[in-house]
């Protein structure tokens, strides 16, 4: 009989349903590549970390977030933006009527450096495979990069967010057509509330981009951002913008 034995095949012949069902296929999700890359040795951050942050959200969701690196409080949790960058983050969100659950949001580390400092170039290079994988796995439609680093490495092109925050720009990332849409970094607007202003104009233009309409979440309702005085340094010296 036939691999598969569903019986009255002509002696010699395999049906299509024998093949189809007698190799069993691994599909990688977002879900299987976190777990496999859960003990990623690739650079010298994996040493000093708690835990990797391989990002968090909506894994089919339109539009995906890119931000710098976990922090000290996200390599604790293991999700990314949960410190008062993040809590902004989710009030920026929440204005324009979107919740975490309708992103998803990464990194472009997936380690904390040591003390917050910016991501050196070595590290970006060992984990980018990481970043355009899950880029390639969620297929978003835009992705919104927080900061210079994301922009950067994503846009390909060494223009800092002063230059190009707010300038939707339609690329290939990973293989797929993407609308790429640098912001500031959520910190530095923690700091600076000129910036903030300028990144609540920016996003206020999101639901344009990604053609979506959403009421904005009722101020009451809205997640609360303030600066935390232990970290209250000047967006320069964090190398934001
Ligand atoms: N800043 C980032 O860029 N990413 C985080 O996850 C937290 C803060």
């Amino acid at each position: 009989m036939a691999a598969g034995g569903h019986g009255s095949c002509p002696s010699g012949a395999l049906r299509r349903l024998d093949f189809v069902s007698a190799v069993p296929v691994a599909v990688e999700t977002l879900e299987t590549y976190a777990v496999a890359t859960a003990g990623c040795t690739r650079c010298r951050l994996s040493q000093g970390r708690t835990q990797g942050v391989f990002g968090g959200g909506n894994p089919h969701a339109d539009l995906m977030f890119v931000g710098e690196a976990p922090g000290f409080h996200e390599d604790k949790q293991g999700i990314p933006f949960v410190g008062q960058a993040g809590k902004l983050l989710d009030k920026l969100l929440a204005g324009v009527g979107l919740w975490r659950d309708d992103v998803y949001i990464a990194n472009v580390l997936k380690c904390r450096p040591p003390g917050n400092r910016d991501p050196q170039q070595d590290e970006i290079e060992a984990c980018e495979p990481h970043l355009f994988r899950q880029i390639e796995l969620i297929e978003p439609k835009m992705i919104a990069t927080l900061g210079n680093f994301a922009t950067k490495l994503l846009s390909g092109r060494p223009l800092g967010i002063t230059r190009v925050h707010g300038q939707e720009q339609p690329l290939t990332i990973a293989g797929r057509s993407v609308l790429l849409y640098p912001l500031y970094h959520p910190a530095a607007a923690l700091y600076t509330p000129a910036m903030l202003k300028v990144l609540e104009a920016d996003f206020a233009r999101i639901p344009e981009l990604i053609g979506i309409r959403r009421q904005p979440v009722p101020a009451a309702h809205r997640p609360e951002a303030e600066p935390e005085p232990a970290l209250a340094a000047p967006a320069e010296q964090l190398g934001l913008f």
